[in-house]
């Protein structure tokens, strides 16, 4: 298996093989066989779809775009992930990003397999027109393997509604008189999408973080202080005390995130710095979320990076370095930019003791070891940042019945889901000495193996 997701399942499938109540049925070489099985099928893709898009550009010229759709296991339903537009894209990444998708949505019991897609551009180099014609293009190139019951792509980094629409219109042209609506998620309202969908991530993020602190750490601290394990100690020094927060990445995820903590009364909570891809931000009594967001929305994306532009948002910071953020002394780090940014030769520099993973992956293997070992909890990324893909659940759900729920319904639904989640990990969590990650993918993998197990499928 390569790739940090692979060494986990690995890991996961190690633990399992000495657990005698896991797949009891199953002895000596039959038992043998079916982790060999398992690891072959949890390993590798079902799919890789790699298409190289034409694509005519406003000048005249034609490129051949290289994309992906990497479908990886469907054993608990239609295939579901995002497409990312990112000249970094490249077919490990997007098979590892499927992958995690598989497991995301079996700990979150969402009735989807995993699936990822990938078009290797830079969006910004792209005029509206070409970007459109990468969306249709996309859609033809990989219609065979896509659809409501087959394959759903939504959003990722680089991509969103926009595009999601575009994406729902041409396969609609292609399959007349199909249903289309369950066919892309993270639509805009008004074209069949959820109510909710775009704060959905940056939303379920913050109520992991919160969850754990406020609602477990207090509440459990007769089950914290009777056990012995490192991050049970991490936990409750956490416990009922205001604290500072650092937020990497003011996108979709990590700009609604920020908001959440702003807002957020159950802890006493102070967000003291954003950065985006251009600086770091910082203010030691707390930033204006609001102002920043206003400010975001009406350029670009782009956070302030000057003194005029600080001033124009109406905001009082500090302007540091773009990498600042990571070792700021906080209390917690969400991270929600993109993936590896800790990683072996910056994970010493780490001062907070709680990082919760907004992002995919953004915390390599070395540096998920190094900082599990020395006792910092991270919220991982299968449990944080499943907001988007449950409420996606809930818009293809919407898409069938064409009934809409309420923002409200979408929330408490949304809620319920990672709240259940989180009760079924966190007692686990607390009571043995594997880091959150492993226990995720520990229970995600149970669910797997036994309903492949059921299907016939490892013999
Ligand atoms: P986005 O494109 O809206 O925002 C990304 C943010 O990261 C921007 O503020 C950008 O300036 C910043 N950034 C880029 N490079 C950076 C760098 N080197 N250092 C610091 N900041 C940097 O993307 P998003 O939708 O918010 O997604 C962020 C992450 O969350 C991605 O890893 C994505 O896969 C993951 N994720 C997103 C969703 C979703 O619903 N949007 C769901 C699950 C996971």
């Amino acid at each position: 298996m390569s790739g940090q997701t692979g060494s986990i399942v690995q890991r996961s499938l190690d633990a399992l093989m000495k657990d005698e109540s896991f797949l009891r049925d199953l002895q000596d070489e039959a038992r043998q066989k079916a982790f060999t099985s398992l690891v072959a099928i949890l390993s590798t893709p079902n799919h890789v779809h790699k298409s190289f898009l034409r694509i005519p550009l406003e000048d005249g010229k034609v490129v051949r775009i290289p994309s992906y759709r990497v479908q990886h296991n469907n054993a608990l339903g239609p295939y579901k992930g995002g497409i990312r537009f990112h000249e970094s894209v490249n077919e490990d990444e997007v098979i590892n990003l499927a992958t995690l998708m598989t497991l995301k949505n079996a700990l979150h019991d969402v009735p989807f397999g995993g699936g990822k897609g990938g078009v290797v551009i830079n969006p910004r180099t792209f005029s509206v027109k070409e970007l459109h014609q990468i969306c249709k293009k996309y859609v033809q190139y990989f219609s065979d393997v896509l659809g409501p019951d087959k394959d759903i792509p939504a959003p990722d980094v680089g991509s969103g509604e926009r595009e999601m629409d575009w994406m729902m219109a041409e396969y609609k042209s292609i399959r007349p008189g199909e249903p289309y609506r369950g066919s892309f998620t993270g639509k805009s309202v008004i074209n069949g999408g959820s109510l909710g969908r775009r704060e959905s991530t940056g939303k379920g993020v913050y109520f992991s973080l919160r969850y754990m602190l406020h609602d477990f750490i207090k509440n459990q601290s007769t089950l914290l202080n009777n056990t012995n394990n490192a991050f049970a100690k991490t936990a409750l020094s956490y416990a009922d005390r205001p604290l500072t927060l650092a937020v990497q990445g003011f996108g979709n995820v990590g700009s609604v995130a920020a908001l959440e903590a702003y807002h957020c009364t159950l802890l006493q909570n102070k967000v003291v710095a954003v950065s985006d891809r251009n600086v770091t931000l910082f203010k030691s009594s707390g930033l204006d979320i609001p102002a920043l967001i206003k400010f975001t929305s009406e350029n670009n994306g782009d956070l302030p990076t000057t003194e005029e532009q600080l001033t124009e948002a109406g905001v009082s910071a500090e302007i540091r370095d773009r990498e600042d953020v990571l070792y700021l002394d906080v209390d917690v780090m969400i991270l929600a930019a993109l993936e590896d940014q800790i990683h072996k030769d910056n994970m010493e520099k780490v001062k907070a003791r709680l990082i919760v993973e907004g992002a995919n992956a953004p915390v390599t293997s070395e540096a998920d070891e190094y900082l599990s070992d020395n006792g910092v909890i991270i919220i991982p990324d299968i449990l944080a940042n499943a907001g988007g893909v449950i409420v996606s659940y809930f818009e293809w759900l919407q898409g069938r019945e064409t009934q809409f729920y309420s923002e409200e319904e979408v929330f408490k639904l949304l809620v319920d889901k990672m709240k259940s989640t989180m009760d079924t990990i966190l007692p686990q969590f607390f009571g043995d000495p594997f880091p959150l990650r492993q226990n995720c993918y520990i229970h995600s993998v149970v669910k797997l193996s036994t309903i492949l197990y059921r299907q016939g499928k490892l013999y």
